[in-house]
């Protein structure tokens, strides 16, 4: 009798350590020149999960070595007050990266406050310039949750090139940036959607099946390519068993018994975006100060 089919798993946890451990070893080189890098994240208002985030961020920030400036504003602040936060971060030379933390206040405008962030301290990745130069290929910040899910699938390939990547979901902060990401690479890029026709058939075309819904294992295993890489971005809360679990976008048993690889949820996606958002201020750091961007931290 043959062994059952087992997909590697991508383990995220692990390969965000290794990106934590590589921004701490440059950070340090930065504090022998007297640099240290700085992230402002600003929060408006008390919605709980993203005060979890904030947190997160700001602990992981200094565990790495570098400054982390929160600003807590109330739910009620003006349009006109936010903006002069980010005003003085803009032009504060000790921040290098700031972070206004989604979503936002109903009364208040999100793409006009994200597109008032110095594009170079943008490492959100969301300024209209940055996903402009991502667009055309040019030097950028790079939205942190697909630079995650890039940084693992060329470790886990080397080369993108060629291969044929289907990316379900067409988000402007996940599925349209991973997608030139892919396109990028090399890859010959699909990007699946709601109005997608015979969604089982497009995604079972794919060498890279990257999952970004926001639906509870809706991506089964029949929709898998056997030997395909599976990244699940999704992170969804489900009650089962009396229990609250996290799932991802991806049915994972089902999936991991035909794919080649498989980011598990939690414990795969979820972990490198803080890392990378880590990676992005060290970038922008060095930009600012003329030096050289540290390998593999970047697209
Ligand atoms: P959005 O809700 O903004 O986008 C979801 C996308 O999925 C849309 O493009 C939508 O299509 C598409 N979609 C919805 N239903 C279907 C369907 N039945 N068939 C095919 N496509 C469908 O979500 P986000 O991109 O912001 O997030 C996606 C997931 O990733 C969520 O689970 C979120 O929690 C998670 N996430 C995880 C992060 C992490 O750090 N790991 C960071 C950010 C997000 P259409 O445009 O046609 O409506």
């Amino acid at each position: 009798m043959t062994a059952p089919h087992a997909a590697t798993v991508i383990d995220g946890k692990a390969f965000a350590a290794r990106v934590r451990g590589q921004v701490q070893a440059h950070v340090a080189q930065l504090a022998a020149q007297g640099i240290v890098p700085g992230l402002a994240v600003v929060l408006v208002g008390e919605d709980p999960a993203s005060q979890v985030y904030v947190r997160n961020k700001g602990t992981q920030t200094v565990e790495v070595g570098m400054a982390s400036f929160e600003h807590k504003l109330d739910a009620a602040t003006s349009e006109a007050d936010l903006l002069d936060l980010i005003r003085q971060l803009n032009a504060d030379p000790a921040v290098h990266g700031i972070l206004v933390q989604l979503p936002l206040p109903g009364h208040l405008n999100s793409d006009l406050i994200i597109n008032s962030i110095d594009p170079a301290k943008d490492v959100d990745g969301f300024h209209i310039s940055n996903v402009g130069l991502l667009g055309t290929g040019q030097k950028s910040l790079v939205p942190c949750t697909p630079l995650g899910c890039l940084m693992m699938l060329r470790d886990h390939h080397g080369s993108l090139a060629g291969m044929n990547a289907v990316v379900v979901g067409r988000s402007n902060i996940v599925g349209k940036p991973m997608a030139q990401l892919l396109l990028g690479d090399s890859c010959t890029v699909t990007i699946a959607h709601s109005r997608t026709r015979d969604l089982a058939a497009v995604c079972r075309g794919a060498d890279i099946l990257v999952a970004a819904v926001g639906r509870a294992e809706m991506i089964t295993g029949d929709m898998v390519r056997p030997g395909a890489t599976v990244i699940d971005v999704g992170i969804n809360r489900v009650e089962r068993d009396g229990r609250t679990r996290l799932v991802g976008d991806v049915h994972y048993a089902s999936a991991a018994a035909v794919a080649g690889a498989i980011t598990p949820v939690p414990g795969g996606v979820g972990p490198m975006t803080i890392a990378c958002l880590l990676a992005n201020t060290l970038t922008a750091c060095c930009r600012a100060h003329g030096l050289p961007v540290p390998e593999g931290l970047t697209a």
